[in-house]
């Protein structure tokens, strides 16, 4: 199958900066990745305060100042329902209107943050409910932390598509072959919704390491041997990590995937670098930061 074909979503991840200079440096990494037009952009919830509201100031700059169309994730955990429930009125207001769907975790030093629902399945019923959003949820190939077994995460996952999602968008994997496998178990359950693979370019091991651990992306031995033939090579690890993405995401795209969900880290260079190679479309130069007045739409 092509790598491209106009079907294909293309989607890139970002979190909310932290910092002043973070923001500046921001701004700019969201004006080069523009120019290859993805489908959507993402911006990524925290549970806690200040994160909260950092996801949201973060998407509206997006839509302030560029076309492309954001989609906010949102989570059960550190809000309640009427607090879900306004937010999703903002986002309808300046002419959003995708959302990812999350259960998120428990920040381990906030324990006790409100939880408008238990589960993301009950906050995607209740999206759907509220109307007018295009849903994403998360999906797990290699099967979710806490899950008490693979089986009942792919139901889980089922009944969350169930609840009304659109489109799936799976956590970072590094063998093609549980994304595969996690696609027949779905499938055998009569569901057919998009499970877009979501793609980390392993450019630094040890950070690596450590989201893996958090969220169970297993790392292969071959791949951990080889980057630890390079732990005093940083860019070293730079380069071996974007070539094997490359050759992940090809392999992805030949074999059907929908499109590819770039975790990009807020860094342009590893996903700018990967599309090149992949042989996808630039389709501008990138645009000056400018402002925008989107259409208001009734919530
Ligand atoms: C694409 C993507 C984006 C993400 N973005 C963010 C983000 O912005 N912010 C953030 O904090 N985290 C984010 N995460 C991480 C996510 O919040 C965590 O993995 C979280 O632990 C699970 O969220 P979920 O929506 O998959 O939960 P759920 O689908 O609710 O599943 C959570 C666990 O509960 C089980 N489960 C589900 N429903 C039931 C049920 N009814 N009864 C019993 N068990 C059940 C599932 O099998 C699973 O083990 C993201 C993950 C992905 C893959």
């Amino acid at each position: 199958m092509p790598i491209h074909t106009p079907k294909r979503g293309f989607s890139f991840e970002f979190f909310p900066p932290k910092t002043e200079a973070g923001r500046r440096r921001f701004g700019k990494v969201v004006q080069r990745l523009a120019q290859l037009a993805p489908s959507f952009v993402s911006v990524t919830f925290g549970a806690g305060g200040s994160t909260r509201e950092g996801s949201y100031q973060t998407a509206s700059e997006i839509v302030r100042t560029t076309d492309l169309d954001v989609t906010p994730h949102l989570s059960c955990i550190g809000s309640t329902v009427e607090q879900i429930a306004a937010q999703l009125d903002t986002y309808r207001a300046i002419g959003v209107d995708r959302v990812v769907a999350l259960r998120g975790d428990v920040p381990e030093d906030e324990p006790d943050l409100p939880r408008a629902f238990a589960y993301a399945n009950e906050l995607v019923e209740f999206i759907k409910a509220s109307g007018g959003f295009h849903i994403s949820v998360a999906c797990y190939p290699e099967y979710h932390p806490e899950a008490s077994d693979p089986s009942a995460d792919v139901d889980n996952f089922v009944r969350k598509v169930r609840a009304g999602a659109d489109e799936a968008i799976t956590q970072y994997f590094y063998t093609n072959d549980a994304y595969y496998r996690f696609l027949d178990q779905v499938h055998a359950q009569g569901i057919d919704l998009p499970v877009v693979p979501g793609l980390m370019p392993m450019t630094d091991y040890q950070q690596a390491q450590r989201f893996s651990r958090f969220c169970g992306a297993d790392i292969p031995r071959w791949m951990r041997l080889r980057m630890e033939a390079l732990a005093e090579d940083s860019d070293g690890q730079k380069e071996l990590g974007i070539e094997l993405a490359t050759r992940q995401a090809e392999d992805l795209l030949r074999q059907g995937a929908p499109g590819i969900h770039f975790y990009t880290l807020n860094r342009a260079e590893p996903t700018l670098r990967i599309w090149d190679n992949l042989g996808l479309p630039r389709v501008a130069a990138p645009a000056p930061a400018r402002p925008r007045q989107r259409d208001l739409r009734p919530s």
